[in-house]
């Protein structure tokens, strides 16, 4: 497997792309030339890959991922929208994240990932009650190593700017509950269409709607101190 070595990462700064909200977009060679013109070698995809409306072939999934993996290191989480069997191709390539820990070479972080959702009221296939969200992500946070935990989720925290679609909040009030109380430095969420690129705090937390890949996606700059961020609009 060809994974960029530490070369890449300049001035102790380690950048990871995070895209999410894939849906039938599986464009590996755009993704690729942007990871190559920034020395990326992490990308995180936080779910739906499915394509609008039905759960999609798998196989294009598949293909997808296996051009990502052979190139970069990829940590994946489903969406809502994807079917239980796109954990057997995670899987398959080892880049399975839903409900892991995962780290980064060269930055002391731990990155927390769950992917799915809250209840919806579209009845879509990867969909958990929060008592379900919160179990899991608790133990989550509660077993992390590092003082400084970054939290990857499919699903947006509760009442905020990033999780607001016809006139309500939609987000998950698990997702918001373990922020406040764990104070991860960024929750970086997608799910909610309507608010690509929107940002919010929750206390200290800072939350970033990646939104739909389409669109765009976000570059993280992980330093020593600080985390910044670089939005990538298509
Ligand atoms: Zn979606």
């Amino acid at each position: 497997m060809e994974i960029l070595p530490a070369k890449f990462k300049s001035d102790n700064i380690v950048s990871v792309n995070i895209i999410a909200d894939i849906h039938g977009n599986f464009d590996s060679e755009k993704i690729l030339r942007i990871s190559e013109e920034r020395g990326i070698s992490e990308i995180f995809i936080l779910g739906d890959f499915s394509p609008h409306g039905s759960i999609g072939s798998l196989e294009n999934v598949e293909n997808f991922l296996k051009t990502l993996a052979l190139h970069r290191k990829i940590y994946a989480i489903p969406g809502n929208c994807d079917g239980r069997e796109i954990l057997k191709i995670f899987a398959q390539f080892k880049i399975n994240y839903h409900g892991k820990t995962g780290s980064v070479a060269g930055i002391d972080v731990d990155f927390i990932f769950f992917g799915g959702s809250n209840i919806t009221p579209f009845n879509t296939v990867f969909e958990y009650r929060e008592d379900e969200i919160y179990k899991a992500l608790k133990k989550l946070f509660e077993g992390a190593r590092s003082d400084r935990k970054i939290l990857l989720t499919h699903c947006p925290p509760f009442n905020t700017k990033c999780d607001f679609a016809n006139g309500r909040h939609v987000g998950s009030t698990a997702i918001r509950k373990l922020t406040e109380e764990f104070q991860p430095e960024i929750n970086f969420c997608s799910h909610v269409h309507e608010c690509y690129g929107k940002e919010d705090f929750i206390e200290k937390t800072r939350i970033v709607n990646v939104g739909e890949l389409r669109k765009g996606g976000v570059i993280l700059k992980c330093g020593k101190d600080k985390f910044e961020t670089e939005r990538i609009n298509f």
